[in-house]
């Protein structure tokens, strides 16, 4: 299993209400609240954000199937928002899509495009089955540290901040394996995948390093892990 994204989403908030700063691949942007929820209104609020994000998606999707086909379609338009209701306990959340299509367009193009959108990825996952799933990430120091090393990197693995997640052994199985021991098989994989798996573990339990050439190899191992 592999992330959508190679460089996770990262976003900060100090004391401005509420302005976060959102890094992305590519740059950075500011989301903020609106005035009446006690913002300053300098940029999208996380609604806006969710519905931005099926908004393009079915933008894209729509454009890349339009030109496969060669259709003469120069634009397309969506508006998207939501409203929720309670039931019991439940909140029930209704997401409405308004697909603009040019004058004229015929009535077949337009329900195949209807039904193109409906699949659009983020239409799919938005109706799937979606977990978010949190956990503390802890930058402070902890005093046990478990070391595996190949010929280029050492992993280093402080199980006190290991949360057990998974995220590791299902993303990299044949070198995070907790049937094994140890666990870690640092010859499963090369080591540009070690350091891109080991960066994703979200407690800070894992951690890399380049081995000093000067400095004799540490054992791989120090635990019965
Ligand atoms: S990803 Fe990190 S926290 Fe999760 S099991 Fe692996 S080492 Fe532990």
């Amino acid at each position: 299993m592999e992330y959508k994204l190679q460089k996770p989403v990262h976003g900060t908030i100090g004391t401005s209400k509420y302005q976060c700063v959102i890094e992305w691949r590519n740059g950075q942007f500011i989301a903020d609240e609106p005035v009446v929820q006690g913002g300053k209104d300098t940029g999208p609020d996380p609604y806006t954000l969710l519905l931005s994000s099926l908004a393009s998606c079915t933008l894209v999707t729509l454009r890349m199937y339009i030109d496969r086909k060669g259709w003469d379609i120069p634009e397309i338009k969506v508006n998207t928002n939501m409203w929720q209701s309670k039931e019991g306990d439940n909140t029930i959340t209704i997401i409405d899509r308004d697909i603009i299509f040019p004058a004229g367009l015929e009535p077949e193009k337009k329900n195949r495009l209807l039904e193109i959108a409906s699949h659009c990825p983020v239409s799919k996952m938005l109706e799937g089955n979606i977990k978010v799933r949190s956990y503390v990430f802890h930058e402070e120091e902890v005093d046990r540290k478990l070391k595996y090393s190949n010929e280029d990197i050492t992993v280093v693995w402080k199980p006190e901040l290991c949360k057990h997640s998974g995220r590791c052994v299902m993303q990299l199985p044949k070198v995070f394996n907790l049937k094994t021991k140890p666990w870690v098989t640092m010859s499963g994989a090369d080591t540009e995948a070690i350091k891109a798996q080991v960066e994703k573990c979200p407690t800070g339990a894992l951690s890399w390093v380049y081995n000093k050439p000067e400095s004799p190899e540490e054992p791989a191992i120090d635990s019965e892990f």
